[in-house]
């Protein structure tokens, strides 16, 4: 999806780091109340240091929907993350997102029409009624809508299980975008074999299936992935445990099910600050998720030693374009009267992506 960010003027291009740090404190004491400033787990440290929150995706969402006093809820993250966001908070607020470009790949592989040419394929062949699409949150608006629309959920890393439960007693099929490997591994956890869990690539006509798999398909898994999260390796796993023979291994579950398999836990990104939080004193522990995050929660783990298991460490791109001089001149602007960068989702779009929001609390 193509976005285009102004070019930051030349005040913010050329300051030093001190320079961007005093401006974005100064404009943030002078906004005040006004202002809620959320920091994703992935963000750099000179953006983080000024969140109010820390959180995942959904969490921050729901924290800036719990603080109607701030009008403006300035969302260090991406673009769908800001997306739901607009969508939960209420009219009076308005959502920032500091630089228009900072979207997720993997949200950007499940085009609304991709899976609506996915869904006519299906319905030629299947009892539609009978599937149940569902999608991560990790996902944009209008695909929050397709789902909301067609009876579905959205679910996130934490909620998936039951969010599939759900949707297999009220049908017999799920369609699971945008990341395979979060619906793979949840459909493994619930019991379900390989042969169960069928691959649909846009690219091809039928998802590159034969009608027959369509039919007998209980999870048909949308071919999308987090290019930060695929990169982990089994291969790591086991460098790892050879190096340390006592440590642990924590991944995230958008890492593909041959790393899931031979970690000692598996869970969201709040389920990974927890599982170090817990962990002994002294414990070494490899993990399998952003790098930012990783070196964050080594800094702040004292009497334990966090490492990443991808000794390539490779940031998440689009997350990392969010920086202290984007960040100052969207502050600066605030205090100016300019409001820049706001996300805005249609209402048709954010009626119908609720309705697959709320399904999901409901369950959850
Ligand atoms: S880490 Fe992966 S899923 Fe998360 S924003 Fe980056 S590309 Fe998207």
């Amino acid at each position: 999806m193509l976005r285009i960010q102004t070019r930051l003027p030349e005040r913010y291009t050329s300051a030093s780091p001190e320079q961007l740090h005093n401006w974005i404190g100064q404009a943030k004491a002078t906004l005040g109340e006004s202002l809620f400033i959320l920091g994703h787990h992935y963000q750099r440290d000179e953006v983080m240091c000024w969140a109010d929150a820390r959180g995942d995706s959904f969490k921050l969402s729901q924290l800036a929907s719990a603080r109607p006093q701030a009008r403006y809820i300035v969302f260090c993250g991406v673009h769908f993350m800001a997306e739901s966001a607009d969508i939960l908070t209420s009219d009076d607020q308005t959502v920032i997102l500091p630089d228009l470009n900072a979207g997720c790949s993997m949200a950007d592989m499940a085009d609304l029409e991709d899976v609506e040419e996915c869904w006519d394929a299906l319905d030629a062949i299947v009892d539609i009624n009978r599937v149940i699409p569902i999608t991560y949150m990790n996902s944009s608006a209008d695909i929050k809508a397709f789902v909301g629309r067609h009876g579905g959920a959205v679910c996130t890393s934490s909620n998936a299980k039951a969010v599939l439960t759900w949707a297999l007693e009220r049908g017999d099929k799920v369609l699971f975008f945008p990341d395979q490997h979060l619906g793979r591994n949840t459909g493994f956890d619930l019991g379900y074999q390989a042969g169960d869990m069928k691959l649909w690539n846009p690219r091809f006509e039928l998802g590159g299936l034969e009608e027959k798999d369509c039919k007998e398909a209980t999870l048909l898994l949308w071919k999308g992935h987090c290019s930060i999260h695929q990169r982990f390796t089994s291969q790591h796993v086991a460098d790892f445990r050879q190096e340390h023979p006592d440590g642990l291994v924590v991944v995230h579950p958008e890492c593909d099910h041959s790393v899931v398999e031979v970690a000692d836990s598996v869970g969201s990104t709040e389920h990974i600050i927890a599982y170090i939080a817990q962990a002994a004193p002294g414990s070494v522990i490899g993990v399998g998720t952003e790098i930012h995050l990783v070196n964050r929660l080594n800094e702040e783990t004292l009497d334990k030693i966090v490492l990443t298991l991808d000794p390539l460490v490779c940031p998440c791109a689009t997350m990392f374009r969010i920086d202290a001089a984007h960040l100052a001149w969207i502050l600066e602007g605030l205090v100016d009267g300019k409001v820049r960068n706001q996300i805005r989702v249609a209402p048709e779009i954010a009626t119908e992506a609720i309705l697959a929001l709320e399904r999901m609390l409901q369950i959850c």
